[in-house]
């Protein structure tokens, strides 16, 4: 694959101020010296890695635009290889003049991710660091950002490495058994490999834990914020996301509509609908509020039951708490700047926070609520979180290994059905980094990136 040099635009489609297209490859210099000449009439063959030179592309004598080139020797660019990367004045069809030229020039159009696929198959990154790439480019959430600059700077590799030396360890106290296929192991020191596999079985159940919350904090909960008319369901989304998104007013039944609103509470970002208000009606448009509302907390992975505290729990508030009974709550008993006349009995097993959402108070209780009820106030978004689930898939195959280990020692089998299990997780771990990857897997991985990457 290396022997083609590539190229591609590495910045975004649109108008900018500058626009990127970058060369990789054996060739790259020299295809670049057929189009670029720089004005110190300097060879870009002749600089050194790191270097930039100011001049002009330029084809068939007809100046296409001034451009700056610099220029990277291998090993030492993102890809591993000799890179050239050409910033031009960023036009789309200036862009696509100047490619146009670099690939009659003798550069192929690079295929998706090849950058970055090419950067993993000269040992650049890992796995782990390329997946990631994907998530700096295109986080959404100051989370999922943080999650990818950890991963990126290798932090999950490293977690992975640990125990992947762990099992390396183990596989090589076995094969020293291996002259004995017959000897049952327990003349070996099976506590200790029990204990090491135990150690890593906790391990790997921990990483898998803390992918569904970093999976939380990446994506977001679509949450739904229910109560009766006029408790302060809209005035608690103002608060929230600190803008006038509902109308808040008075006269109860105002809120018709779903109100999508996305808002970031601590760490997690909540994917918000503020609701129509829960109860029997007769005006039509407004039952259709109200239908909405049930629906949603069917669809909720996070409810927020708002209750108004200046008086008791009605009937209609009971009703509501059987409705989410059981599902992920946080009750919110809202107005406490005015009374607080609500029995704590009548919520026993909730999640309950007392807010005055008009006042702006209990923020950070309901902020650290909402992050238990989300499963994530146990993980940092700058710490080590296996990304995707392809990686996911990788941990629990290995998971799955060590504690068929386990079994097999517990069972009494011979020390070859142990090794042959531990090979299994080891395999799924080196799977995982890509130390030990198929080209299917491979090709797989970098498909789901875009041309330039
Ligand atoms: P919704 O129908 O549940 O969306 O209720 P609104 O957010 O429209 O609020 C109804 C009324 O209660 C408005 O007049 C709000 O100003 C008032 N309100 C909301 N939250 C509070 C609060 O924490 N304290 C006080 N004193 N009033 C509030």
């Amino acid at each position: 694959m290396s022997e083609r040099t590539i190229a591609a635009i590495a910045t975004p489609a649109g108008e900018g101020a500058l626009g990127v297209i970058r060369i990789s490859g054996e060739q790259a210099i020299a295809v670049a010296d057929r189009v670029f000449t720089a004005f110190s009439g300097k060879r870009l063959s002749e600089m050194k890695g790191y270097t930039a030179a100011y001049g002009i592309i330029s084809e068939n004598g007809n100046r296409l635009d001034d451009a700056i080139a610099l220029v990277y020797l291998a090993p030492h660019s993102y890809t591993g290889e000799d890179t050239v990367e050409i910033s031009v004045h960023g036009g789309r069809l200036m862009l696509r003049s100047v490619l146009r030229l670099i690939l009659k020039n003798g550069a192929f159009l690079a295929e998706a991710g090849e950058f970055t696929k090419r950067a993993f198959l000269n040992g650049k990154l890992d796995l782990t660091k390329a997946e990631s790439v994907m998530g700096l480019i295109s986080a959404g959430s100051e989370s999922e950002l943080r999650l990818s600059r950890a991963a990126h700077s290798g932090k999950v590799a490293k977690r992975i490495s640990v125990i992947e030396q762990g099992l390396v360890a183990l596989d090589a106290s076995i094969a020293a058994f291996s002259d004995y296929p017959d000897e049952d192991i327990e003349g070996l020191d099976t506590q200790n490999f029990l204990r090491m596999l135990s150690e890593n079985e906790a391990e790997l159940q921990k990483m898998l834990s803390e992918y569904d919350a970093g999976k939380v904090l990446r994506e977001g909960v679509v949450t739904a914020i229910i109560g009766r008319p006029n408790v302060g369901k809209s005035t608690l989304m103002n608060m929230l996301s600190g803008e006038e998104r509902s109308i808040v007013t008075e006269v109860a039944g105002t809120t018709r509509d779903v109100v999508e609103e996305t808002v970031t509470v601590g760490d997690i970002t909540l994917r918000l609908a503020d609701t129509a208000g829960i109860h029997e009606t007769d005006d039509t448009v407004e039952s259709i509020g109200v239908k909405l509302a049930r629906d949603r907390i069917e669809t909720s992975q996070l409810i927020l039951a708002v209750f108004d505290c200046t008086s008791p729990l009605s009937s209609e508030d009971y009703s509501l708490l059987e409705s989410v009974k059981g599902k992920n709550t946080v009750v919110v008993l809202n107005k406490n700047d005015l009374a607080d006349e609500i029995n704590d009995s009548d919520l026993e097993g909730f999640r309950v926070v007392k807010i005055s959402a008009k006042h702006g108070t209990g923020y950070q209780e309901l902020s650290d609520t909402i992050a238990d009820a989300a499963g994530t106030s146990n993980i940092s978004p700058d710490s080590a979180v296996l990304l995707g689930e392809r990686q996911r898939a990788c941990a629990e195959r290995a998971l799955d290994g060590i504690k068929a280990a386990i079994q097999a020692i517990k069972d009494g089998y011979t020390i070859d059905a142990v090794g042959v299990c531990v090979d299994d997780a080891l395999s799924a771990l080196l799977e995982l980094t890509g130390k030990r990857v198929t080209n299917e897997v491979t090709d797989e991985i970098f498909r789901r990136f875009c041309v330039g990457k």
